[in-house]
């Protein structure tokens, strides 16, 4: 810590203890740097904590990365992070399968292996599938894992290295010197900083206005369903219908997937009782698993999707804050998190990000977005079940 004033504190600070922040910040520890994560609540309580688990986003510059990390976290974690490969996107008519073809053509164009597959290959492959598919794709390298156990293997890791975790800690605002962020105020006392990072989810908004320039997100409300245990399927990550999720371990289906219920700016109220968005997954998890039907659904919970205009994630330096990398990641950060906080790492300790070209995260293309743009876009509550939502 060069520039700080106070004696607690660490050269970097990390504002949200999702797993953006949490990857980010054990990539930084692993490279010998003394860090600190800020989280108000626990760790994971976000959407971290709260998501499908799908590790496949072939249409992300960071796509590559996601793929070969993976496979090796729980070696480079040293904690279970239940981490497979293998998807299969189910598609229950004629659109679905041709709505899968960009995911084919995207993954094959970066070097992965997809292959599409007939009806009966579909059977064989996913006995929860019945008579209504008429296809799917197989991707041999995408994956899912579990939340939460990802989320407690970043902390567990960080803490390893030496990294430090101070929840129940909001941080409420922060002091300058120049264009320098220098301390970070929170519910438990300042500390000093000679870098900070602010990946708080749909937070970050609000955050970074506080610092001159707002990163342009808005929250919306999302479910997912758990239903009792039944036998394991050959492959645990199937998508389809409009639906994304996996099979856990212990053999519970667990599925969300649109809509989406727009929430006031700020809003962070996820906690509501099971809403028509549960109904509405359960009745697609149906069409697309016929055999399932039997199956009781037993739990819920809702869980705050942050979106940005574009729906594409922002990791960038702040502009007017030379010392500030903001990162927010637009609904596809669990997948992504490995190399997001690769990504992050190399921003904050060499200026960029070396493996990959973020030019299309970077916050100047909202340069010229309305102020108004949420209302522009419909994203403003009350939201009922529409286009967002419907199967395709
Ligand atoms: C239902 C659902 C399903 C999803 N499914 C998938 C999926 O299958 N695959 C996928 O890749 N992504 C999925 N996502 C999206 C993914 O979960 C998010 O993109 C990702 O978790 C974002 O992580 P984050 O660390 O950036 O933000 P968050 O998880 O939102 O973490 C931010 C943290 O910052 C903390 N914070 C905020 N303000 C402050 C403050 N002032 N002081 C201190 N701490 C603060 C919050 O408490 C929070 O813990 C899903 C999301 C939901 C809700």
């Amino acid at each position: 810590m060069s520039g700080s004033q106070s004696a607690v504190g660490a050269s970097v600070i990390v504002v949200g203890g999702g797993v953006t922040g949490l990857s980010a910040a054990w990539w930084l520890a692993r490279s010998g740097v003394d860090v600190i994560v800020i989280e108000k609540n626990i760790v994971g309580w976000g959407a971290s904590g709260r998501n499908g688990g799908g590790a496949t986003h072939y249409h992300s510059p960071l796509f590559a990365e996601e793929q070969r990390l993976w496979p090796q976290m729980d070696d480079l974690l040293g904690y279970p992070t239940e981490y497979r490969s293998k998807r299969i996107r189910v598609a229950i008519n004629e659109r679905q399968m041709e709505a899968a073809r960009p995911s084919v053509d995207r993954t094959l164009q970066q070097g992965f292996p997809a292959r599409w597959l007939d009806a009966k290959e579909v059977r064989d492959l996913v006995p929860l599938a019945g008579e209504s598919a008429v296809g799917g794709v197989f991707f041999d390298r995408a994956g899912q894992a579990n939340p939460q156990r990802t989320v407690q293997a970043y902390a567990w890791a960080l803490q390893d290295l030496g990294g430090k975790l101070l929840q129940h800690t909001e941080v409420v605002g922060f002091e300058r010197v120049a264009d320098k962020v220098t301390t970070v105020k929170t519910t438990n006392g300042n500390f000093a900083c000679d870098q900070l990072l602010i990946a708080a989810g749909p937070q970050t908004g609000s955050l970074s206005r506080l610092l001159g320039r707002e990163v342009p997100v808005t929250s919306a409300r999302a479910e997912m369903i758990v239903t009792e245990p039944v036998p394991l399927m050959p492959i645990g990550g199937v998508d389809g219908n409009g639906l994304f999720g996996r099979q856990t371990l212990r053999g519970n289906l667990v599925y969300g997937g649109g809509p989406h219920e727009w929430l006031p700016e700020g809003s962070i109220d996820a906690e509501r009782p099971s809403s028509p968005l549960s109904r509405s997954i359960a009745k697609r998890l149906v069409e697309m698993f016929p055999k399932a039907q039997h199956i009781r659904v037993i739990r819920s919970w809702g869980g705050i999707i942050e979106n940005t205009p574009d729906g594409r994630p922002v990791i960038d330096h702040l502009p007017g804050a030379s010392n500030v990398v903001v990162a927010t990641m637009s609904s596809v950060g669990f997948g992504l998190s490995p190399a997001s906080g690769h990504a992050i790492c190399e921003m904050l300790l060499e200026g960029k990000c070396q493996f990959a070209n973020l030019s299309d995260f970077q916050l100047s293309r909202f340069d010229n977005l309305s102020p108004g743009w949420r209302e522009e876009w419909g994203w403003v509550p009350p939201q009922t079940l529409g286009a967002v939502g419907r199967a395709l």
